[in-house]
């Protein structure tokens, strides 16, 4: 598809991305503190010129610490979400019922996770633009998910590699603007708690109150998709695409 540039009140709204860094990882070889910067481009390319924050979401176990320290200091939020894409989902959407329109959402993740999710990005007033990047492949074109624009991840990373000094600017200023606020980059939604330090975080991570949070949640789920199948068997069709993904995902997240 052909990129729309930003229209009306969309030009200088803001813009928030969504980024599942479980299942689209900053591609090996890749420097790690251009990712933010690159985004930043890629969106000011199509004339969004309003605040764009950017949040990676995950379980974090594939994302090393060199990788948080290198994109934290461009203004990227790090967050642990228990439920992996799910919470990157669901934090696009807490988002999106505090921030009214009008907005533009930017989500990225691998083709096989858009697709999964892509009957939940659906329901994203259309009142929001919506932009998504994913993985090195395209996806199966949800028809009835509109977006504005999209991009390959890897493609819109190295596009950017190709921007004549303007990825190094923008890699200065996303610093400069970072250093002047005081803010705790490093969040875990399970335990609502943030830090500083990725080394502080990643000891959480490791820590057992954390462990033991993640056990309760693991419960839970358990307990809701057990609720989950008895109205399945009652109902007639089988289901629908939604809980065939959730009980899928859980069982990629207990391996
Ligand atoms: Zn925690």
């Amino acid at each position: 598809m052909e990129n729309k540039a930003a229209t009306g009140r969309y030009v200088t709204s803001q813009t928030s991305v969504w980024w599942d860094i479980d299942s689209c990882p900053v591609p090996a070889g890749y420097d790690a503190s251009l990712v933010g910067p690159s985004i930043h481009l890629a969106l000011e390319k199509l004339g969004y010129r309003g605040p764009i924050t950017i949040t990676a979401v995950g379980k974090l176990k594939r994302t090393s610490e060199d990788v948080m320290r290198a994109i934290s200091p461009t203004g990227i939020t790090v967050k642990y979400g228990g439920l992996g894409c799910r919470s990157t989902c669901a934090e696009l959407f807490s988002w999106q019922l505090a921030n009214p329109a009008p907005a533009t959402i930017m989500f990225i993740s691998s083709p096989s996770v858009l697709k999964s999710l892509s009957h939940r990005l659906r329901s994203v007033p259309k009142e929001y633009n919506m932009l998504l990047a994913y993985g090195s492949s395209l996806p199966e074109k949800d028809p009835k998910l509109v977006t504005c624009a999209e991009w390959l991840w890897e493609s819109l990373l190295k596009e950017a590699m190709c921007s004549d000094g303007k990825l190094e600017a923008k890699r200065q200023i996303l610093m400069e603007e970072k250093r002047s606020k005081s803010l705790k980059p490093f969040n875990c939604t399970l335990c609502y708690s943030a830090w500083r330090s990725v080394e502080a975080f990643t000891t959480h991570l490791q820590g057992l109150d954390h462990e033991v949070m993640i056990m309760k949640q693991l419960a839970s789920q358990g307990q809701h998709e057990q609720g989950t199948e008895l109205e399945l068997g009652a109902s007639s069709n089988g289901g629908n695409g939604g809980v065939e993904i959730e009980t899928g995902e859980q069982k990629q997240q207990l391996d």
